[in-house]
């Protein structure tokens, strides 16, 4: 007899949720519009220091309308990170564009700067700039923004940040996602507060926001009758999930402790096995450590990341894989792409550990108790 499945990453909610939600329901705002998605918005903009905040039905919708909203199109190349989940490249399709894939470095595991800036130098200079970057800030760690703005800056590059798995991590103190001319967040059931899904663009234009509302409601022109003059989508957040965001958000502070927590925890645990190494934390800010993340030295150790994993899985304890980076995806796979074999190298010897903030250290010892079995 096995004991309980122990999650990943699986949703933790507080107290507040269902205040909120019962809110919605004695208000009669169970529409995707609301006093609760209005204070939804406002707050998540303070707490990422953005001026403007527009809640979405997912953070993929976020990137699709950020794309849009960027003037990226049929033709265009968008520069992305190749290490990270399809979503973040998936929008670059559906606006007709081309995504260009980058490779990591390692002491971030996010978009490498100095591959970066030579490729849009080179296409620059061969009259081919690209329309934009999105840069991703990989399971809770900052990318190293600031050479990479200066880059897309020089050229007239538009940056969006893939901030979906970064809430509530720091750059030089601020929030990952608040620094290009946009940036989205994610509210799916497994990422850092949930919504049971939903998404937010982030922005401090209130031109680029009020386009962002407009799309995302069926592009309705300002008539008492439905008059379109372009073709929107129906993205809004509803009010109900926006409810659960409010109640998430109160505990966001005290979920990152949790997941730093345990990032600290499992690090502290195999620091006498040589052949597990963690993923590092970069010095220029905070990472959430959304997912505590490692890779197996080959050479220190005989057991590989997928066996670790099936090991785990045996105890009835969910790992994963690293992401497959996005230029090894068959969808992807005549895509051009830039790198030296770093996300290569992590997806071929990295594991995820359950991460969870509701996560009980009784539940973390067990995953600890596995993992070392293997290395003794
Ligand atoms: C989850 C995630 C997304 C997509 O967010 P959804 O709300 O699921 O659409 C995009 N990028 C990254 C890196 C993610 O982890």
């Amino acid at each position: 007899m096995s004991l309980p499945r122990l999650y990943l990453s699986p949703p933790d909610m507080g107290g507040a949720e269902l205040h909120y939600i019962q809110q919605a329901f004695q208000s009669n705002w169970i529409a995707p519009i609301g006093p609760n998605l209005d204070s939804f918005e406002k707050q998540f903009a303070t707490t990422v220091g953005s001026k403007y905040a527009v809640a979405l039905s997912s953070g993929t919708a976020a990137l699709h309308l950020a794309l849009r909203l960027a003037g990226v199109g049929p033709g265009d190349e968008v520069l992305c990170s190749s290490l990270t989940f399809i979503a973040s490249a998936s929008p670059i399709t559906y606006v007709g564009a081309t995504p260009v894939f980058i490779d990591s470095e390692e002491i971030s595991w996010n978009m490498d700067p100095a591959i970066t800036c030579e490729v849009i130098e080179r296409k620059a200079k061969a009259g081919k700039t690209p329309m934009a970057l999105i840069l991703v800030h990989l399971y809770g760690q900052s990318a190293d923004i600031a050479p990479i703005k200066a880059c897309c800056d020089k050229y007239g590059v538009k940056l969006i940040e893939d901030a979906a798995e970064a809430l509530g991590a720091t750059y030089h103190s601020r929030a990952p996602g608040s620094f290009g001319v946009a940036g989205i967040h994610s509210f799916n059931g497994n990422k850092i507060i949930t919504t049971s899904g939903g998404g937010m663009l982030v922005t401090d234009d209130e031109a680029f926001a009020q386009q962002a509302r407009y799309l995302a409601t069926q592009a309705r022109d300002a008539a008492p009758h439905y008059q379109h003059s372009v073709i929107g989508y129906n993205y809004r957040l509803s009010n109900i999930s926006a409810s659960i965001g409010l109640g998430q958000l109160e505990g966001l502070a005290q979920k990152v402790t949790a997941r730093r927590g345990h990032y600290q925890a499992y690090k502290e645990a195999f620091k006498n096995s040589p052949g597990i190494i963690m993923q590092p934390e970069a010095p220029w800010g905070e990472s959430t450590h959304w997912l505590t993340c490692l890779t197996l030295d080959p050479q220190r150790t005989n057991i590989t990341a997928e066996q670790l994993r099936l090991a785990l899985e045996a105890e009835n304890i969910e790992a994963r894989p690293i992401w497959k980076p996005l230029h090894l995806q068959p969808v992807f796979k005549d895509s051009e792409y830039h790198g030296r074999g770093v996300s290569d190298r992590l997806f071929a010897t990295g594991l995820c550990l359950p991460s969870g903030s509701a996560m009980t250290v009784a539940d973390r010892n067990r995953v600890i108790a596995v993992v070392l079995k293997h290395f003794s």
